[in-house]
């Protein structure tokens, strides 16, 4: 079965996702990576999936779904998917050319907004080893290097204050009809996102079982 994780940024998706990963061996696909190695490869379309990005909107559903499918397995491997659907039209696409039948969870991460705004301004990553830090709740060993590779720890662009404010914006405007899509599937699971990251995934793994 595969799991969707849903939630505002800062959430703890990807933290969550990256432990289910490695304890439970599932993949993690996360759309926001994906549309970030695009950016890296300073293509045409990084560069318009840069502007989109660096400015908290959306990129275009189009992009999006050719770069998720182009990434995907499905058949021999269970996924999460950390960043996808994020608007209705992607549950739909996802349900009627991707899933097509395939058997999943949808895992709802309720957390307000004043606190995954502190959260992510905190929020330090490291591309290469996927680990990401918090400054105040789980700082790195050595002040801006992964623990895990050494690699110098990144402040995202989008994940400056005024940015961030844009992109809860735009969260803000598709979750309820995202929620109430999954709620009517019963496929739902909320969880208390505001919780310790210890504490969120014992309740996601009772919650998966
Ligand atoms: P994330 O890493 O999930 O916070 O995503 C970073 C940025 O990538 C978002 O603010 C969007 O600009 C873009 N993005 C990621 N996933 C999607 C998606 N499913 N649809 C549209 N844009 C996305």
């Amino acid at each position: 079965m595969h799991l969707i994780f849903i939630g505002a940024p800062g959430s703890g998706k990807g933290t969550q996702a990256e432990k289910i990963r490695k304890n439970l061996s599932y993949e993690h696909i996360s759309t926001g990576d994906l549309l970030r190695l695009e950016v890296s490869k300073g293509s045409e379309l990084g560069l318009k999936i840069k502007t989109l990005i660096d400015s908290g909107s959306l990129v275009d559903d189009h992009t999006v779904l050719e770069l998720f499918s182009n990434n995907l397995r499905l058949g021999s491997k269970n996924y999460i998917l950390d960043g996808f659907p994020r608007t209705l039209n992607q549950c739909k696409m996802l349900d009627e050319k991707i899933f097509v039948g395939s058997k999943y969870k949808t895992i709802y991460f309720e957390i307000d907004e004043e606190r995954v705004l502190n959260r992510i301004i905190n929020r330090r990553v490291a591309p290469k080893s996927g680990k990401i830090y918090n400054l105040i709740t789980d700082p790195p060993e050595v002040d801006g290097v992964c623990d895990i590779s050494g690699e110098p720890l990144i402040h995202r662009d989008d994940d400056k204050e005024e940015v961030v404010r844009n992109r809860l914006d735009v969260y803000r405007k598709s979750i309820v009809e995202i929620v109430d899509y999954y709620d009517k599937s019963s496929k739902l699971l909320r969880i208390d996102a505001s919780l310790s990251s210890e504490k969120v995934y014992a309740d996601l793994v009772k919650g998966l079982n």
